[in-house]
């Protein structure tokens, strides 16, 4: 492979979350990642939560219109919705698996998460076997350890941790990138709490998106 081509392999980039609502902890730091690691392209991913999890304030059409609102000038973004029209129980994993097939065995695939999530990693669904399908790309969170809390997952991490940018485009998956991206102390937690208690929202969420939360009514 030429130098050229070498260099232009792209890598497919997923970010999952709730977002309810989705936020600049979860903007900025992602968009500080597509420049560290060299993504051209972020598919957001919003959540289907199973009936038996607590469920988010904002109902899926309300999540989905704030991600295309917050996204809507940005062309690094884009939104992915397969996960919200399950019915049935599905996990990240099976996700992964599915956008996988379509994407054949060679192509990068990672997954972005923040520290907070890695670090609670070992109680997701088949976690071990999210590495056989992508990179996992964790953007660091203030207010969350640097440690790992089980030593199954300390030498999970140690397994597989790279510091080399350009060797997550030269392997498929497998690979576990912890990120240098800006420290955001916000939270969809601390947010919706905020509107609860009448304070104002401003540098926390675009405004395109606050606008949408007073027309809707969320979070009173
Ligand atoms: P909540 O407060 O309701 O739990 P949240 O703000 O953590 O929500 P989610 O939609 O649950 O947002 O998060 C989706 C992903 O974004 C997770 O991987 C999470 O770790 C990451 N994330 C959320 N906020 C930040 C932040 N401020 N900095 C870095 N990563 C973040």
């Amino acid at each position: 492979m030429s130098d050229r081509l070498e260099n232009s392999a792209t890598i497919r980039a997923l970010f999952g979350g709730t977002f309810d609502p989705i936020h600049y902890g979860h903007l900025k730091p992602v968009e500080a990642l597509a420049h560290e690691v060299g993504l051209q392209h972020i598919t957001l991913l919003p959540n289907h939560v199973p009936p038996h999890r607590p469920q988010p304030e904002a109902n899926v059409q309300q999540r989905l219109h704030m991600v295309e609102l917050a996204i809507a000038d940005n062309p690094l973004f884009s939104v992915d919705v397969r996960e919200l029209h399950r019915t049935a129980p599905s996990y990240t994993i099976d996700t992964l698996e599915e956008i996988r097939k379509e994407l054949g065995e060679e192509k990068p695939l990672a997954f972005i998460i923040g520290q907070d999530s890695l670090l609670t990693l070992h109680y997701w669904y088949r976690w071990k076997a999210l590495l056989d399908y992508c990179h996992l790309l964790v953007c660091a969170r203030p207010g969350y350890s640097d440690t790992l809390d089980t030593p199954e997952l300390e030498r999970w991490l140690d397994a597989h941790r790279t510091t080399d940018t350009s060797a997550l485009k030269q392997q498929p998956n497998g690979l576990i990138y912890l990120a240098h991206t800006p420290l955001l102390d916000i939270s969809a937690t601390d947010i919706r709490q905020r509107k609860h208690d009448g304070m104002s929202l401003d540098d926390l969420l675009p405004t395109s998106v606050q606008r949408y939360i007073d027309q809707q009514g969320l979070y009173r």
